[in-house]
This record gives C-alpha cells, structure tokens and sequence, in this order.
C-alpha cells in the first residue's frame, strides 16, 4: 500500500483536481488517497462558524459561497445532476440545524460539526471523479473510521479501535483506490472531530501506520522542503533528504510545509516520507526518512508569525520551577494552548504561544490570581538550524530581539 495526500492548493479547482487524476492514475496500487479540503473552504467554514451569533442573512451568504464553490466545481467535472453536487447541497443545508442546537454543546463542538463538512465535500467529487474516469476508486468516510476522544479542535486517536476499522474499510475486492478524509474523524458516538488545523498530512501518517504502507507522499505546491519558506526567501534551496528528527524539528518550530504531528507514526514504522510538488510531478522531491540529513551544511531557516510571548511571574516571588512548573503546564494544555518556545529563570518564565486572543484570555484569567503576566503582541519566532553569523545577521538585522535561546546547533529568536 501507498499513501498519497493532496493538500488544498492541489484540489482548488477543476483543473487541479484533473491533475490529481493525472498523478494518481500513474501510480503503484492499491492507493490510498487523503484529501483536504477545496482550497480554502476551512477558512471559509472557519468564517461561518465565527459568523453564528450574526444576523442570518450574513450567515446565508457566507455559506451559499461555500455551495457555490463546490457545485461549480462538481458540474465542470462531474456533469450536470451529478451526486456529489446533491449529497453536497444536503450535508449544506444541514449547517443551519447545526447552528440551531450550538448553545447545547459549545463552540469547540459546533466548529469541528461545520468545519469538518470541507474534506466530507471534496473527497466525493474527487472520488466520484476518479470513478468517472475509470480508475476503481472508493470513497470511505473517516467519521465512520477514525475514532478519537471528544477533544474538538485537536482530538486525539484512538489507535485500536481506528486500526481494527481502517484495516476492514480498505478490504476489498472490487476496490484498489481508497479515498479519504484528512483532518476530520469521530467520537465513538458519531460527533465529528477535527485533529487541528493543517491536519490532513497526520491522516496520511496515521493511515501509512495502521495499514504498514510502503511510503507516503505528499503533494504540495513547492518541489519540496526547502531550506526556507519560499515564499519567504525567494532563494530557498530543496533538501533533498533529511531525518525524521530534522523533519519534526523543523515542522515543530514552524515549517509549515509538514504538520508535526506527522513524523511519528512514520518514524514509528520507519515509512519513508516523500514531499513532492503536484506542479512538476517528475521533479525528485525531499525524502524524509531515518537515514542521516544531507542539510547539516545548510543553514535552516523558520519563521512563526503571529505569536505572542508570555512572561509570567510569581507574585509572591518564588521559583517558577518545580511546583509551579506543573501548574502552569497543565493551564496550557487545559486551554488548548501550545508552548513554541520556553525558557525560565528563577523567578520568571518566558513562553512564545500562537496568537489566539480568546485562549489567552481565559489562561491568563485562570493565572492572575497568583502570577504578574506581561505581554508581548504581535511577535515572530525565527529559528535557524545549523546556523551560520551570516545566517543570523540576515534574520535579525535591525530587529528587536526579545529572547535568544542558543544551541550548539539552532539558535532560535523571538522578535518584536
Ligand atoms: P497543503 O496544501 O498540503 O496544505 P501547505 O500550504 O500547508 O500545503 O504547505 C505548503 C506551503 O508550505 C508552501 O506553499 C510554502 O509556502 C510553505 N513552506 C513553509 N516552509 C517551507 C519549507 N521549509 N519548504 C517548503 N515549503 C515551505
Ligand atoms: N483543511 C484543513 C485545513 O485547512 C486540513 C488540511 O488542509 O490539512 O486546516
Ligand atoms: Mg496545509
């Protein structure tokens, strides 16, 4: 088995998505195929979610756009009177029933219900089109096969359960194609889960680990991964293989070319990682794998923007690690906040967060009590791995650097 994954970018129109034919009818079967969603509909479902205590018409418009988007490109594909387009307008009609019974089960659940529905939508005119043209596909529904807890937003498996399901869902004999969901799965009792944004490279990983796949590829809109965000530094160069300890490393501190969560139920089965660009479909791409970096002679560059750096205090002036440590991890992780960058002295600790204005809100809340918290908005991490000085002047002349943690091998920025 292959894992094959198809990010946004590459199933944004009809073009694209005649292109992701293209690719996946040249490959070695059987294939399973994660999608996400139709460019960018999980911000557009984003924006209906946040729009639900407006006035209904600014809701009716916000989501006829999503229909809109989705039936034009069903028709150009698919024909006229097509099913994906009638299953679609269904699943649309159904946001407004969710909207209705919001208030019973708070927004974390409402925004996995409606923002869950894009990949629901993509993979069946994908799969219905793979299917028109004559490939042996089959579309399955990872409400129905991926099990997690009832953590919305950033759900966690449950391995077992997922296992014994996915493994009986790609059974098959009529089938060699297996089209799924990224980012979304379900309760065990049918609420639908998202794994956090970005989350459709994960599916991939965690498909390729239960079914013990030969290889994952992902196909994205760069040749590969790069030194630096190309769309950052325009003379970005292609690593062609790294470790899946550099993988993680980079993906954690901000590359968003993988999610982070990626690397480990490969590592764990050591399944290679491909990266490679739907554009140039021929081009060799970066392999991620347990083999050594060729990148040690390069420095790495990685930007986080719209962070926030959190300087909390004791106030009654004792150490912040040891007992006070514990408690303020467990806040974070309670309010759904994750630390990018820590460093603690006697009596402070210093914690670079993403900009989520309302987690913030409610953490701090819960700390005021017994911690000072000053803030710092409106900042960016930049970390460089194998780092040069030539590399750090260029990240950081004529900045303001708030923090600086140094390794022998990364040093990382926190800059207002
Ligand atoms: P997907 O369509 O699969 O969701 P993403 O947009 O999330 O893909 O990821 C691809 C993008 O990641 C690229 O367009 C690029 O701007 C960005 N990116 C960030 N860091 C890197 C890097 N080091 N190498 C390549 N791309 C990167
Ligand atoms: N569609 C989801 C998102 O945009 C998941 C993904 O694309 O990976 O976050
Ligand atoms: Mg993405």
């Amino acid at each position: 088995m292959i894992v094959y994954k198809f990010g946004g970018a590459s199933v944004k129109d009809a073009g694209a998505i005649r292109n992701l034919y293209s690719i996946v009818a040249g490959a070695q079967l059987p294939l399973v195929v994660v999608v996400s969603a139709l460019g960018k509909t999980t911000n557009a479902l984003e924006n209906v979610v946040n729009q639900s205590g407006r006035p209904s018409h600014e809701v009716d418009i916000a989501i006829a756009s999503v229909l809109d988007y989705h039936l034009q490109v069903a028709d150009e594909l698919l024909g006229q009177g097509n099913r994906a387009a009638a299953w679609i307008s269904d699943s649309v009609a159904g946001i407004r029933d969710l909207l209705s019974v919001a208030g019973d089960r708070g927004p974390d659940w409402l925004y996995d219900q409606i923002v869950s529905l894009g990949e629901l939508w993509s993979t069946r005119i994908v799969e219905e089109y793979l299917r028109k043209r004559g490939l042996r596909s089959r579309w399955i529904d990872m409400r129905e096969v991926l099990i997690t807890d009832d953590r919305y937003r950033d759900a966690n498996v449950i391995w077992s359960e997922s296992e014994r399901r996915l493994r009986s869902a790609v059974k098959s004999d009529d089938a060699e194609i297996f089209v799924l969901q990224g980012f979304i799965g379900a309760t065990a009792s049918g609420n639908s889960t998202t794994l956090g944004r970005e989350g459709s490279d994960y599916t991939a990983a965690i498909a390729a680990n239960i079914l013990e796949a030969e290889s994952v590829v992902i196909w994205k809109d760069v040749p590969g991964v790069l030194n630096a965000d190309p769309g950052w530094m325009s003379d970005a160069t292609l690593l062609d293989n790294i470790s899946y300890k550099e993988a993680v490393e980079m993906s954690f501190s901000g590359a968003k070319v993988i999610h982070p969560k990626t690397i480990k139920p490969l590592h764990n089965r050591g399944i290679p990682l491909y990266v490679r660009s739907f554009l140039q479909p021929d081009g060799s791409g970066t392999v991620i794998s347990s083999n050594e970096s060729s990148t040690e002679s390069v420095p790495v560059f990685i930007r986080k923007e719209n962070q926030v750096l959190l300087s909390l205090l004791p106030n009654d002036f004792s150490f912040v690690i040891g007992e006070n440590l514990g408690k303020i991890f467990h806040l974070f992780y309670r309010h759904g906040i994750k630390t990018n960058l820590v460093q603690a002295s006697a009596v402070s600790i210093a914690v670079c967060v993403d900009n989520d204005s309302d987690r913030i809100d409610a953490l701090t809340s819960d700390l005021r009590g017994e911690f000072r918290i000053l803030y710092n908005k409106d900042v960016e991490m930049i970390s460089l791995r194998y780092y040069t000085e030539e590399a750090i002047r260029k990240v950081t002349e004529g900045k303001k650097v708030l923090l600086e943690q140094r390794t022998r091998k990364s040093v990382r920025f926190v800059i207002g």
